[in-house]
This record gives C-alpha cells, sequence and structure tokens, in this order.
C-alpha cells in the first residue's frame, strides 16, 4: 500500500515548493539503514540526533518560518496542556474554562510508538479545534489551522499551544537508571517540515538546541501536571513485557 503512506503523500507535497535532500527524505520513510542515534544532552533535555553512519552526516533542523508556516497548513491535533486551557480561554475571551471546552475543543486519541523502542504509549488529551466545526473523528488529519492569518503568523501567538511552540520535535519523560526523570526530545518526521538539513557537526544547531531545551522541560513539566489533574490520560505498554 506505498501509494498510501501519509509521511510519503507529505514528503511528496513538500517537495513541490522545497527542496529536501534525498537522505532526508529516505530518513522519513525509514529507508536508511545506516541511522545511528546520537544523544546531546543540553539543560537537561536529551536530544536524539538522527547520525547517518555511511555519509558522515547529522540530520539537523532550524525554523523556516516566515517563508513557510506548513505546520500550520497540515495540522494534526493540538493537544492541550492545563496551562493552556487557561490562556487560550483567556485570550479567546471566555469567562468559563468549561464553555471554552464545550465549544472549541474536542477528545483527541493517540498512539504513539519510539522507533527503536518496545513501547506503545495510548495518549488521550483536549485538543484545540483546527477549525470551527471540527469532529473527533478528523483527529490526526492535516488541516489548515483556523487560527494562521494571511500573512503566514498565528493569530494566538504568543499564547498559541504548547504544541506549536515544540515542533517538530516530540518530547517525553523516561527514569534514568537511578530513578530519576530525564526528558527526551527527538524530531517528528512527519514529512510536513522542509527545515531539516545535514552537518558532519552538530554545532550549527546548538543555538536551537539551547533554546528549545527550557521549553521541551518545561512543557514536559506542564504535561505531568495535566495528567496529574485528569486534563489528560497516557498509558504505557511494553510489547517486549506482554511477549515474555
Ligand atoms: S513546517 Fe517546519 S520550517 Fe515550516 S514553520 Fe513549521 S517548523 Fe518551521
Ligand atoms: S495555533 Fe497558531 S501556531 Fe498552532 S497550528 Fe494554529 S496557527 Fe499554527
Amino acid at each position: 500500500m506505498k501509494g498510501s503512506d501519509p509521511v510519503k503523500q507529505a514528503l511528496d507535497q513538500l517537495t513541490k515548493k522545497w527542496k529536501v535532500p534525498p537522505e532526508v527524505y529516505d530518513l522519513h520513510l525509514g529507508k536508511r539503514g545506516d541511522v545511528m542515534d546520537n544523544q546531546t544532552e543540553v539543560n537537561g533535555v536529551i536530544y536524539h540526533i538522527p547520525y547517518l553512519s555511511t555519509a558522515g552526516l547529522y540530520v539537523l533542523w532550524k525554523c523556516l518560518w516566515p517563508e513557510c508556516h506548513n505546520c500550520c497548513d497540515r495540522q494534526g491535533r493540538l493537544p492541550l496542556s492545563r496551562s493552556d486551557i487557561d490562556t487560550i480561554a483567556k485570550k479567546l475571551g471566555y469567562k468559563s474554562k468549561s464553555e471554552f471546552v464545550g465549544n472549541e475543543t474536542v477528545i483527541s486519541s493517540w498512539q504513539e510508538q519510539e522507533s527503536l523502542g518496545s513501547i506503545i504509549t495510548t495518549i488521550s488529551m483536549i485538543s484545540l479545534k483546527r477549525k470551527a466545526d471540527e469532529q473527533e473523528q478528523e483527529d490526526g488529519t492535516p488541516l489548515p489551522c483556523r487560527f494562521l492569518d494571511g500573512k503566514g503568523s498565528c493569530t494566538l501567538h504568543p499564547d498559541k499551544p504548547g504544541v506549536c511552540w515544540l515542533y517538530p520535535f516530540a518530547s517525553w519523560t523516561e527514569s534514568d537508571s537511578r530513578g530519576r526523570p530525564k526528558v527526551h526530545a527527538s524530531f517528528q518526521l512527519t514529512g510536513d517540515c522542509p527545515g531539516f538539513y545535514l552537518d558532519n557537526s552538530v554545532e550549527s544547531m546548538m543555538p536551537v538546541l539551547q533554546e528549545y531545551s527550557k521549553k521541551i522541560y518545561n512543557y514536559n513539566m506542564e504535561i505531568s501536571r495535566t495528567v496529574r489533574e485528569k486534563y489528560g490520560f497516557i498509558n504505557f505498554v511494553d510489547l517486549d513485557s506482554k511477549a515474555r
């Protein structure tokens, strides 16, 4: 079912407007057999940067906004943290949070699996509607976000959802060998972002890693609070332990 791969479809659409290096294209489709996980820790966040060992190149990223706003043109879902709900309800003029949740949000439920891992995570969150009449069955389908204006700017900025600040990083918290929580981040390879490039060292991306480490760390703490206060639910299933 090659033609129905949503990542390939997204990439093929992306390459009509942007130059995507062939190595980056193949990485998105899982076609590189030489990918190594380079872990770079910055301010308490462990970044998993793909290293293409036969090419001797790292896959790095920088945002091309304002020339690009593809992530807002093709937004899959906008899960809200506890503080996102407070901030955006106020921004949209709601006095009552329950009225905001009833009018402006849907429930999203989705699964994530780390590319090399055996853990499947099922997440359920309150998500901001990307269009006024969004239905729950549209969750995960790319849609142009209603908050994107004609100039490519976000009308919620700086009060946009935490996930918008983080894209294209995905992040999660894991305990290290001593049981201490560690925040991890990797790229979401959805095929929607033209900002990936290749370099023979991570150096050129260090300012971005510095900038994002604070946002990623704080977002993970906020998501823990969101789950603790039952505004969202996260379940982990370890496929290895089930197979034993
Ligand atoms: S798609 Fe990528 S490059 Fe474009 S605005 Fe979003 S994060 Fe930046
Ligand atoms: S809320 Fe703003 S930043 Fe987020 S997808 Fe919509 S337009 Fe883009």
